[in-house]
């Protein structure tokens, strides 16, 4: 593996005398000064693919900025506190307006959305968006597949009516069954018992196979990991363990609190054999394994020891309606000034066929690997921008 080696933290004291990212004390990036996205009236291109000939496949949707968790690797209280300015209401985009720009992936080869936050179950009514995309339809049909990443707190009481509004899937994220070191990492002293109902009443209304999503940090929960194989072994529930990311500029990240997926499933083999499973399809974030014994698969993703931007096909909106082509990215492309008129600044949203051309031509432009080039930017031989937040893209 590639190790950035002044990421790299011996301990907290020197990394915080050193490095002020790891100070947490930094106040976020304003990632919403974007850059605008040119009108043209051109012939849209169908199934676009980008410079690094990648397809355009899927949609993340970030519904909100706001959430009732401070995990300490998202969204750290020292920065995102009371004092801290959330988006107002009148600069998200509506749900029409994120209808109309998710048809537009949709004709351009997006095939699945998932919502995403923040937390996308603080935005109200979120089960009319979800009803809204859920009419939308692929040239050939099909509706897309339609999911959503929720840290699951009001899940149990808002299952049944997000899959009456046609939503497939869900992913609950959840780093610990031990009920102390999980309020410690959700940092609003959050009990894992809640969460773990919502994973169960989403199973049960059928918004399955229900994934999990948890971040591994070495020294906070990575003794959770067996407790976590064991809790969701033979439930039918798919367990994905993550590598914690260097993503936004808030978290103190540092390279020794990574543990590479590699050890994850080295750790769990040891106790339960696996093998590995081929991927369900190119693009696929996590590697998928299965025990030996055919009980159910587990999923890795290794963005940090082991890169997959040379299959990457997700875009990703934010809830103002700024287009990332990275999880990494520094700048947005303003879609809003294309969805939204403007009486003041003269201006019209444009028709369907000229939001498709913007959406194409910036997609083919995309060269985006942060990834793969991560080790060459932390070793400083790149300059080093500030990413746009975990929270504000939704991961
Ligand atoms: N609030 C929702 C949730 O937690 O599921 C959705 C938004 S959250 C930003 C999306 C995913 O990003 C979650 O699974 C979360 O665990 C993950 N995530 C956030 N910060 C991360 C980091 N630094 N490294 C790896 N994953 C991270
Ligand atoms: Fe909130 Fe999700 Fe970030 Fe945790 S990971 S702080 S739940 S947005
Ligand atoms: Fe995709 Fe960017 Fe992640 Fe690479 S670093 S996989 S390009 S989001």
């Amino acid at each position: 593996m590639d190790t950035p080696t002044d990421a790299m933290c011996e301990n907290t004291d020197r990394a915080e005398a050193i490095h002020p990212v790891a100070r947490r004390t930094i106040p976020i990036a304003d990632c919403r000064h974007a850059s605008v996205v040119p009108k043209q009236a051109s012939k849209p291109a169908r199934l676009v693919v980008d410079r690094m000939g990648r397809p355009l496949q899927d949609l993340r949707i970030s519904v909100t900025d706001r959430c009732n968790f401070r995990c300490t690797y998202c969204m750290p209280k020292e920065v995102f506190g009371k004092e801290h300015a959330f988006l107002a209401h009148r600069d998200l985009l509506s749900f029409k307006e994120i209808t109309r720009a998710a048809r537009a992936f949709i004709d351009l080869g997006v095939r699945k959305i998932r919502l995403t936050g923040g937390e996308p179950l603080l935005r109200k009514s979120l089960e009319r968006l979800v009803a809204m995309l859920h009419t939308l339809r692929t040239p050939d049909g099909h509706p897309p597949e339609l999911t959503m990443t929720t840290n699951g707190s009001i899940l149990a009481r808002k299952a049944q009516t997000l899959k009456d509004a046609g939503l497939d899937r869900v992913t609950v994220s959840l780093d610990a069954l031990d009920d102390a070191v999980f309020r410690r990492m959700n940092d609003v002293d959050f009990p894992v018992a809640e969460v773990l109902r919502g994973i169960e009443t989403a199973q049960a209304v059928g918004l399955g196979p229900v994934k999990v999503n948890m971040v591994v940090k070495r020294g906070t929960n990575d003794a959770q990991i067996l407790p976590m194989v064991e809790r969701f072994r033979g439930t039918g529930i798919v367990l994905r363990c993550i590598e914690y990311m260097d993503a936004g500029n808030s978290n103190g990240w540092c390279m020794n609190e990574v543990l590479p997926s590699q050890e994850v499933v080295d750790r769990i083999h040891r106790h339960h054999p696996l093998h590995p499973l081929e991927a369900h399809r190119p693009g696929e974030t996590a590697q998928r394994w299965a025990f030996d014994d055919g009980s159910v698969e587990i999923g890795v993703l290794s963005s940090v020891s082991r890169a997959f931007c040379g299959t990457c096909s997700r875009a990703r909106l934010s809830m103002e309606g700024k287009l990332y082509l990275c999880l990494f990215a520094s700048h947005g492309h303003d879609l809003r000034a294309l969805l939204r008129d403007s009486p003041q600044a003269g201006r019209d949203p444009v028709s369907d066929a000229q939001l498709r051309a913007a959406l194409a031509q910036l997609w083919s432009r995309r060269v985006d690997r942060y990834s793969e080039l991560r080790a060459v930017q932390a070793s400083g031989a790149w300059p080093s921008e500030r990413k746009v937040e975990m929270s504000y893209i939704g991961g």
